[in-house]
């Protein structure tokens, strides 16, 4: 390599897909943010990697996407090539591709960051988008079919994941949702501005051509039992997710006014109302919330994560006059994608960092007024290692808003009908699956395997994704002895 080739990323600077302009988000565009990069500019991002020998980019992904590899073959525009290798370490990386916050991830560990980390997430969205638009699909040549089968309950990342890689050991794969449609909090949860619905779509049909089969609108626990799974299938895969939601416990979290996140979500995404292909709530979601109308409205979000985010952006494009955000600690420690952030402020949402709500306010009528909040410093780490939000003493005030949104998060919490089959639930709600003398992903009932959300906690896409994977790897091994 010349001295010029080697110091060439010094001339070539980090560019991102063109984004839809910040006057059509603010006045109620949800389409996807990002564009997509063309072939040049594919090649150019791609071209900049410096091959160097030591991927963290691979390292620090949970799937460990070979990464300098696939950028070499776009480079080469050998973009079928290209979807292979991805598809190799992950069944859904379009979505990777678009949601991942690659800032903590892969381009946050790129060896260029300093200088512009190459634009990993645009162009693992531009293989997969291509390939699959010029015809590319997994090659299922080779797989023999083993007459196993096995039922995946849920189909979110982690379930689909699983479905991918059975698929691929030829084991049927039959996925149970409660929800006529797959995704997962991909397709209710996640808003469109961040991830087009029809790109789930198309991975079903990618995923029906492979084999795996779907039972939408079939909530297990209620219409069909785990045993009835059981008698049926080989294995039984659990991907429930974490849908427990944790309100704070903050006086006034009942006033007319004050939403949760995720039905908050769910009601914009104008694709399911917190109900069943039967009509029914679901499970856990019986406190259906009537969706004010937040036009011109002052709104309130509490909590920095990603929920919390997504509930800013889609508060904007619903015509809020003013959008806040609370967070207890400083923007360093917000668990949210910094990207995210970024998108955020320029739709116009303003941060207050350090501020702790103590309780949501109301006027004469009852409705929400505002949210008394309290300034932090940051104290002594928790055992977690964050440090410790502590309030200032005398610095109360009042944050008023017409609408509050509280994105606390989630936690899952383990079903009965899997405790009563033997699965042990761990203190904070979550399956306990793996560990000594089992499988990895492999409960207390040999047969009940689980993975995603629903045993690490709420978490990301990718996470769920290499958990599913994992899972299947065990499935197949259980299945082959
Ligand atoms: C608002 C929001 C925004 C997010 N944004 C991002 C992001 O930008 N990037 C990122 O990486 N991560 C993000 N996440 C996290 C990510 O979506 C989750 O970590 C991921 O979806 C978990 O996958 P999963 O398959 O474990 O669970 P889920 O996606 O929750 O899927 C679980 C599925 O199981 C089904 N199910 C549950 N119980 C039953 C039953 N009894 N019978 C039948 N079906 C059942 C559910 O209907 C659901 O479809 C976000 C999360 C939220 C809430």
């Amino acid at each position: 390599m010349s001295r010029k080739q080697a110091f060439q990323f010094l001339d070539l600077p980090r560019t991102m897909p063109q984004r839809i302009p910040v006057e059509l988000r603010t006045s109620g565009d949800w389409g996807e943010l990002y564009g997509k990069f063309g072939k040049e500019d594919a090649q150019f991002q791609a071209g900049r990697c410096l091959d160097c020998g030591n991927p963290y980019c691979s390292w620090k992904c949970p799937v460990h996407n070979a990464i300098p590899q696939w950028l070499q073959l776009v480079q080469e525009n050998r973009i079928h090539e290209a979807a292979t290798l991805c598809h190799s370490t992950n069944p859904l990386p379009e979505v990777c591709g678009r949601v991942c916050p690659q800032d903590r991830l892969c381009e946050g560990s790129c060896t260029l960051e300093e200088f512009g980390a190459v634009t990993i997430g645009a162009v693992e969205k531009y293989i997969v988008d291509t390939a699959l638009a010029t015809g590319w699909r997994p090659d299922m040549t080779a797989v023999e079919p083993t007459g196993k089968r096995v039922a995946v309950i849920g189909a979110g990342p982690a379930g689909l994941a699983c479905a991918d890689q059975l698929a691929h050991a030829g084991i049927q794969a039959v996925v149970y949702d409660r929800y006529e449609q797959i995704g997962g909090l991909l397709q209710f949860g996640i808003p469109s501005f961040k991830l087009d619905k029809a790109v789930i779509s198309r991975r079903r049909n990618v995923l029906e051509g492979m084999g795996v089969q779907f039972r939408l609108g079939v909530e297990i626990g209620r219409d069909v039992s785990v045993d009835q799974l059981l008698a049926e299938y080989d294995a039984v895969f659990v991907g429930t997710g974490a849908y427990r939601y944790t309100d704070g416990g903050l006086l006034g979290q009942d006033l007319k006014g004050v939403l949760p996140a995720l039905p908050f979500l769910v009601q914009n995404s104008r694709i399911v109302g917190g109900s069943d292909a039967h009509g029914r709530p679901i499970a856990g979601w019986e406190d259906q919330i009537a969706l004010p109308d937040l036009d011109g409205k002052r709104v309130v979000v509490l909590g920095g994560g990603d929920t919390g985010m997504d509930c800013v952006r889609s508060a904007v494009r619903l015509g809020a006059a003013k959008v806040t955000c609370a967070y207890r600690r400083d923007e360093a420690s917000m668990p949210g994608s910094a990207r995210e952030v970024a998108n955020a402020r320029e739709e116009g949402v303003r941060f207050l960092f350090n501020r702790q709500p103590l309780s949501i306010e109301a006027g004469a009528d009852d409705e929400v007024i505002g949210v008394m909040v309290v300034e932090t410093q940051l104290g002594a780490p928790d055992a977690s290692g964050r440090r410790n939000a502590v309030p200032v003493e005398g610095s109360e005030s009042l944050l008023e808003a017409d609408v509050v949104i509280i994105a606390f998060g989630f936690s899952p919490s383990t079903p009965a009908w899997l405790i009563e089959r033997g699965v042990e639930a761990g203190h904070n709600g979550r399956i306990i699956a793996g560990g000594q003398g089992r499988l990895p992903f492999q409960t207390a009932h040999p047969r009940l395997f689980a993975g995603g959300d629903a045993v690490r906690g709420a978490d990301l896409v990718v996470t769920a994704v290499a958990e599913g994977r994992d899972a299947a790897a065990s499935i197949a091994q259980l299945l082959s002895a």
